[in-house]
């Protein structure tokens, strides 16, 4: 490998063109490094998709870790990246092979990790913290996009639950809502992240109107703070029936902005949603929830960075947020073993973006989701950067 000199970053974005670097080529750990992982430090539990380079059922993984910056970066293991956490004098340092970089820290296993629910089911299996304070529900790891091989080329959900089956795959309301409030009691919790495969609209309506009157009854919350990420609600009345559920925002997955490659990258969803319709429910939404809590998911890194930054301009002169997860080419999806761009690529990409985001004052949206739920995208981190958080 060739060696990075420290003077080689650009001014300020040491830290972002760092984790842009792991997110890319992934991370190694020693057996010394990972020995409290799933004891002391929050493991990996496959909630609904597997990020790593390689599936690992034998061996707990850290889910994320945390830069001296504060920046959060998921943990995607890749045995062949030059990229290793290694512990010395009981701290762990990451190292790329020419020299040590930095010290970086595991996250806190939550104590409601290793405790059920009323009913006996393990509350690990039911919410998962993403990063340091987002609690994720998969309400349902199914899309029917897969029964007919029309599933997005970029996703593993099926090969990720049956390689690890480490979440129950349906989820009871009640359960539910014991689990977030455990988790919001904990302390560090901020903001809940909901979501399912595409399933039938009325019934996902149904069961996340209960999930979230279960969630509020037992947190005693009002109004949820997160994000509410359903299979494309797309008309003003299902719009509405979401913002009734109590969550503080909903978001959309688009996942690629260029038409053409998204019918081809999506091929089962592109017919179910077309993006006139996205961009229409995303303007009914941000007239329903406001400005800032409507979020429009991309996978980055998959099409061109000049239509991934129209995409970005367009939804955000909506008035809506945008969270670009940064592509993996992940085991069990159509392109593993493929490339993703250089993550000189993704760094200078996002930091364009960043200024579009910034150019276009939508309100920032952290309530609902920050930069510290958010290891596998940049953009928070970019925008941390001009001050917003
Ligand atoms: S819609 Fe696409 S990304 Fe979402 S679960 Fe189905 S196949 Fe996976």
């Amino acid at each position: 490998m060739i060696c990075r000199e420290e003077d080689s970053y650009m001014d300020g974005y040491r830290f972002l063109e760092l984790k842009a670097e792991l997110l890319v080529d992934g991370i190694r750990a020693t057996p010394e490094a990972l020995e409290e992982v799933g004891k002391k430090y929050k493991e990996q539990n496959h909630g609904l998709f597997g990020w790593d380079f390689e599936d690992h059922s034998d061996i707990l993984l850290p889910d994320d870790f945390v830069l001296p910056d504060r920046t959060v970066v998921q943990f995607r293991k890749n045995s062949r990246s030059p990229y290793q956490v290694i512990k010395k004098r009981n701290n762990l340092i990451l190292s790329n092979g020419c020299g040590e970089i930095c010290e970086v820290s595991w996250i806190p296993r939550p104590a409601y990790y290793s405790t059920e629910t009323t009913v006996g089911h393990k509350m690990v299996k039911i919410g998962q913290i993403g990063g340091e304070d987002c609690l994720f529900f998969c309400y349902q790891n199914y899309c029917s996009h897969f029964s007919k091989h029309e599933q997005c080329l970029f996703c593993n959900l099926v090969s990720t639950s049956d390689t690890y089956h480490s979440v129950l795959k349906r989820k009871d309301k009640e359960d539910i809502g014991e689990v977030a409030k455990a988790a919001f009691s904990e302390g560090n919790v901020r903001h809940v992240l909901l979501t399912g495969g595409c399933f039938n609209h009325e019934k996902e309506i149904e069961l996340v109107s209960d999930i979230l009157k279960s969630i509020r009854k037992h947190t005693g919350l009002d109004r949820v703070p997160g994000t509410i990420l359903p299979s494309p609600a797309k008309g003003e009345d299902d719009i509405r029936k979401y913002y009734d559920t109590g969550i503080k925002a909903i978001g959309f997955s688009m996942e690629i902005w260029d038409d053409k490659l998204y019918k081809a990258i999506c091929p089962g969803k592109a017919k179910d949603v077309t993006h006139d319709t996205f961009l229409r429910s995303m303007e009914t939404a941000v007239r329903i929830f406001g400005p800032g809590n409507v979020f429009a998911v991309f996978v980055m890194g998959l099409e061109p960075r000049k239509t991934f930054l129209e995409g970005v301009g367009t939804i955000t002169g909506l008035g809506a947020n945008v969270v670009p997860f940064v592509w993996s080419p992940n085991p069990g999806s159509s392109l593993e073993g493929h490339r993703a761009p250089t993550s000189k690529w993704f760094t200078e990409t996002i930091l364009e973006a960043s200024e579009i985001v910034y150019q276009a004052k939508v309100p920032a949206g952290t309530e609902n989701h920050c930069y510290r739920c958010d290891g596998n995208s940049l953009l928070h981190d970019a925008l941390r950067l001009k001050g917003i958080e």
